[in-house]
């Protein structure tokens, strides 16, 4: 990828986002203001849809799904569509990166794989799927036959957050796309714009008009509306687990939707001294919670170390972040973005501050960086002597501040990770393949990484344990999210 192309790319001025309802682009009631994280300047307005624009996008996705023009395509229709759909993104790779990268901060390096790569992979992967799905035969008396179908849910509203937006919005599109159903989407109101850019692909394709739906705007007003739509049939998210709260309110106060839940995460990264390789351990620590500015909901961020190489690990990971170069987003040799807001930038020092006060001690960062550029940036931080009891313990930041908590012996390693209400991912560093898979079996997380962290590709389910909430993205698994079970008991 060559710097040149994104820098041009990047001086480009983006048009004011609108809402796509029934296949048009339309203004919704008002309008926000998008602040790029990179300088802190306005970048160009999001649509902001109110309660009326939020319903005529749940009734156009509600006709579309009733009329059949989508949900009773054939499959290898629907495949055809989304294959295109992978093809476009594919083509329009590196402007989906930039644009969604001045919007929401993340490095481009990064970008470019996690975004739309991992989009047009994840459908490409549900394309495939759909037409080699079959149903079920029950094993029945002779005398009936029992069949079992799967069916689309009908609407699916989709609400995801800003540090992945098209990986994890692909997440959510492609299997309720694929298995016929209809979406309405509400990205986050910090990056929308890569999600708008793919609705468009999206049409292009030829996925139908009201069976991809994008409302943009304030959770608390467009997210709400959505959540309450009686039109909606299955919720799925994606972000804080305090807006996951709400989702299950707002669906008992509708229609009982169902609610699929993909939360936050303080994941455990543990290291033993018997690791094969400490060196590349510490390396992979340092990326395991700072890449994206620590803005992954399975970064690790709590990194338990057995005593007896704490402080030597503690030197060398200290040295690997320091190398770390935090800048401009948009330059191929940044590793370390901006962080998203400075909302969220002022959060991230406030967890620094408690934990200083409660006996933390900073190793490295701690501070707000390059200011003068008027974006939003923090130094790489390491916290020893972090204890269960502490805040910085127990609360997931989304930002690049790590935890070290030193261990004595395996069973110790084991209660303190976890030691958590979180239950999204986990890493394992050992040669000793018995503990490896002791560790795996105990550690109650949906993803434990082992001598790796991170990485996984969509073949297989992310699902979140505990406080980091049910259901799974990826894998064939997703797939029963976006299906109801129909029997047919037939006497024969
Ligand atoms: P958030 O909950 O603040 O926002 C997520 C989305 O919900 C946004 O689109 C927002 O507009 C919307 N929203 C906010 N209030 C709402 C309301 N009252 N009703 C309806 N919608 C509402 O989360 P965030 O800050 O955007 O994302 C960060 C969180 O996401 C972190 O906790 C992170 O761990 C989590 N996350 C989890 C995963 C996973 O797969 N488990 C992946 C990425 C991020």
């Amino acid at each position: 990828m060559d710097q040149a192309m994104i820098d041009r790319l990047a001086a480009a001025p983006v048009a004011a986002g609108k809402l796509l309802i029934e296949g048009e682009w339309v203004e919704g009631a008002g309008e926000t203001p998008v602040l790029s994280p990179i300088d802190g300047r306005q970048l160009t307005t999001i649509a902001a849809a109110g309660p009326d624009d939020v319903a005529r996008a749940c009734a156009s996705a509600r006709d579309a799904f009733e009329d059949g023009r989508w949900s009773r395509m054939a499959p290898s229709g629907r495949k055809a569509v989304l294959h295109r759909l992978a093809d476009l993104i594919e083509k329009h790779a590196t402007e989906l990166a930039v644009l969604g990268v001045r919007d929401n901060g993340t490095e481009i390096s990064m970008a470019l794989k996690a975004e739309p790569g991992s989009a047009a992979g994840t459908f490409r992967y549900y394309a495939e799927a759909i037409d080699k799905i079959y149903g079920e035969i029950a094993p029945t008396a002779p005398n009936v036959l029992g069949l079992i179908h799967r069916e689309p849910v009908g609407v699916v509203g989709a609400i995801v957050p800003w540090n992945f937006p098209l990986m994890i919005g692909a997440w959510k599109i492609a299997p309720a796309l694929a298995t016929g159903n209809s979406v309405v989407l509400k990205p986050a109101e910090t990056a929308s714009l890569s999600l708008l850019r793919l609705a468009a692909l999206a049409l292009e394709a030829g996925v139908p008009p009201g069976v991809f739906n994008v409302v943009t705007g304030p959770g608390r007003v467009t997210g709400e509306a959505l959540a309450l739509s009686t039109d909606v049939d299955v919720m799925v998210f994606t972000g804080s687990g305090a807006t996951g709260r709400r989702l299950l309110q707002y669906s008992a106060q509708s229609n009982l939707k169902r609610c699929y839940l993909e939360l936050g995460g303080k994941s455990p990264n543990v290291v033993f001294a018997d690791a094969p390789d400490l060196s590349a351990a510490a390396k992979a620590a340092a990326t395991a919670i700072f890449r994206n500015a620590g803005q992954v909901c399975v970064a690790g961020s709590r990194l338990l170390v057995e005593a007896s190489v704490h402080d030597a690990f503690v030197a060398e990971l200290a040295t690997a972040t320091r190398k770390m170069a935090v800048g401009n987003p948009l330059k191929l040799e940044t590793q370390v973005g901006a962080v998203n807001s400075l909302s969220q930038l002022e959060g991230n020092l406030g967890f620094v501050a408690d934990a200083t006060r409660e006996g933390g001690e900073i190793v490295t960062g701690g501070t707000r960086a390059l200011e003068a550029t008027g974006g939003y940036y923090m130094d790489p931080t390491i916290v020893t002597g972090v204890k269960p009891e502490h805040r910085l313990y127990r609360e997931e930041v989304f930002g690049p501040v790590l935890a070290v908590t030193p261990f004595k012996d395996e069973a110790e390693a084991l209660r303190l990770a976890n030691a958590s209400d979180f239950g999204l991912a986990a890493g394992v560093w050992t040669a000793n393949l018995s503990r490896a898979h002791r560790m795996v079996r105990g550690i109650r997380s949906g993803v434990v990484h082992v001598n790796t962290y991170g990485g996984s590709d969509v073949t297989v389910p992310l699902s979140g344990m505990k406080q980091s909430g049910n259901g799974a993205d990826k894998s064939l698994h997703a797939l029963e999210k976006y299906t109801d079970l129909k029997t047919a008991w037939i006497q024969l």
